[in-house]
C-alpha cells in the first residue's frame, strides 16, 4: 500500500482554506452575526454563478425545500411526485405541508426519475390530480428539465428542482443551449445545500434560486417569521419607526452572516473544485472502463459529480472490504419509499423494482476535490482487488 495515503478516506469531505477561516473571523469582528452584509453578497454572487435572477440564503437545504413547498402553496390533499432515490428531505418537504408524496421509479441507466414513467402516471389520472414535481439532479447528473417542464405545462404542475448535488452542473437543451442547474429557466424554484459533503460547505446552509419575483418575495417573508418592515407592504404604514408586521405564518430559517462569509469564500473556488471532481470521475471511468464487474452510472459533459457511484454484484462485500481498508464508501440512497415512515403511509418494498435493484448494487466511492491522485489510486486498487482484477 502507498504510504502517502492518509487514511481513513471518506466518500466526501469539505475543503477549508486559511482564506475561508479568515473570512469567518472577519465577520466575528463585525457588527453582524446573523442577517448582515455577507448574506446579501453571498446571495448576489451565488445567483451570478448559477445564472439566475434571485437567490435566497436559508439555514439548510431542508429548510429551503420546506420554504419552496410553502411558497408554492402545498396543502393537505395535494399530490406531489418525486424519486425514491434521493435524500429523504426531497419528499419530506411535501409532508411538512400535509401534502401526499407519490414516488415514480428511476431510469436504471442514470438513477434519475424516469420522466416517461412520470408521463404515464400523469396520463392515468385527470388533469389537476397532481400538483407538483420534485426532480433531483442525483449524484450531480442534471435532470432533463426541458422534458420535465413540458410535462409540467401539459399537466399543470409546478417544479422544485432539488439541485443539492449539482451546483455548476448543466444539460444541453433541444436548441443547443446549456441550461445550468438551478438557473430558473425551466423549474419554478431550485434548492441547494451547503452541508459539509456538498460542493460548497458552510456546515449548515442552503439556497433557493428562482426567476419568479412573486415567489422570491414570498420566500423572503417566510424566511423571517412572515415579518416585513417594507413601508410599501405595511397595512399601517404611519405607526412609527419601530413598526413591523407579521403578515404570514413564517419561520426563522435565516443563514447567519458568518456562514455566508464562508460560503462566499468557498464560492470563489467552486469552478476549481468542480474541475477536480470531473477529473477524478474521468480517472475512475478509465480505471473501470474495461472491468465488467464494476459498472459506473451514466456520465455527461455537464455532470457535477457530487457522487461517483458504481454498481457491483456483491455491494455488501465490497462495502465491508473497503471499510477494512479504511475506505469509507457510502450508499446513496436507501430508497425513500422503503423507510418505515413512508411504509406507514402505504408504500412498500417492491413498489419500485428499478430503484430497489439499483439500491442493492450501488456504492459511492470517495469523490471530493482534495482527494489526491495517490489516494484515489489506492481506492481503485482496492476495488479492483475485491472484484478480482
Ligand atoms: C443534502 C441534501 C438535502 C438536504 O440538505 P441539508 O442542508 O442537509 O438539509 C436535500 N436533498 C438532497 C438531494 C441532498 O443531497
Amino acid at each position: 500500500m502507498n504510504s502517502s495515503v492518509t487514511r481513513p478516506i471518506p466518500y466526501g469531505r469539505q475543503h477549508i482554506t486559511e482564506a475561508d477561516v479568515q473570512a469567518v473571523i472577519r465577520t466575528l469582528h463585525s457588527d453582524f452575526l446573523t442577517q448582515g452584509p455577507q448574506v446579501a453578497e453571498f446571495e448576489r454572487r451565488f445567483a451570478e454563478y448559477i445564472g439566475v435572477e434571485y437567490a435566497v440564503a436559508v439555514s439548510n437545504g431542508t429548510a429551503a425545500l420546506h420554504l419552496c413547498a410553502l411558497a408554492l402553496g402545498v396543502q393537505p390533499g395535494q399530490r406531489v411526485i418525486t424519486t425514491p432515490i434521493t435524500f429523504a428531505a426531497s419528499a419530506n418537504c411535501i409532508r411538512y405541508c400535509g401534502g401526499e408524496v407519490h414516488f415514480v421509479d428511476i431510469d436504471p441507466a442514470t438513477a434519475l426519475i424516469d420522466l416517461g414513467a412520470v408521463r404515464r402516471l400523469l396520463e392515468s389520472h385527470p388533469r389537476g390530480h397532481f400538483h407538483g414535481l420534485v426532480p433531483v439532479d442525483f449524484a450531480g447528473l442534471p435532470v432533463d428539465l426541458e422534458a420535465a417542464r413540458q410535462l409540467a405545462d401539459e399537466f399543470g404542475l409546478w417544479i422544485i428542482e432539488d439541485a443539492c448535488h449539482a451546483p455548476g452542473g448543466f444539460f444541453t437543451d433541444s436548441r443547443g443551449q446549456q441550461q445550468r442547474c438551478g438557473n430558473g429557466q425551466l423549474a419554478d424554484l431550485a434548492i441547494f445545500s451547503f452541508h459539509p459533503v456538498k460542493h460548497i460547505a458552510t456546515g449548515e446552509g442552503g439556497m433557493i434560486t428562482t426567476n419568479r419575483r412573486d415567489l422570491y418575495e414570498q420566500l423572503l417573508l417566510l424566511r423571517t417569521h412572515g415579518i416585513t418592515r417594507d413601508a410599501q407592504r405595511l397595512t399601517r404604514p404611519d405607526e412609527g419607526g419601530w413598526y413591523y408586521e407579521m403578515q404570514e405564518l413564517g419561520y426563522n430559517y435565516r443563514m447567519p452572516d458568518m456562514l455566508c462569509a464562508l460560503g462566499l469564500s468557498q464560492l470563489q473556488r467552486a469552478d476549481e473544485g468542480l474541475a477536480r471532481r470531473r477529473q477524478l470521475a474521468a480517472r475512475y471511468d478509465a480505471a473501470f472502463g474495461a472491468v465488467p464487474a464494476v459498472e459506473p452510472l451514466a456520465e455527461a459533459a455537464g455532470h457535477a459529480y457530487h457522487l461517483y457511484v458504481i454498481q457491483v454484484a456483491d455491494r455488501r462485500g465490497l462495502y465491508d472490504f473497503l471499510r477494512s481498508r479504511q475506505i469509507f464508501a457510502q450508499v446513496h440512497y436507501i430508497p425513500v419509499h422503503t423507510m418505515p415512515y413512508y411504509q406507514q403511509l402505504g408504500w412498500q418494498p417492491g413498489d419500485f423494482p428499478r430503484a430497489e435493484a439499483y439500491y442493492a448494487r450501488c456504492l459511492s466511492l470517495p469523490m471530493f476535490p482534495s482527494l489526491t491522485d495517490e489516494e484515489q489510486q489506492y481506492v481503485i486498487d482496492c476495488v479492483l482487488e475485491f472484484v478480482g482484477q
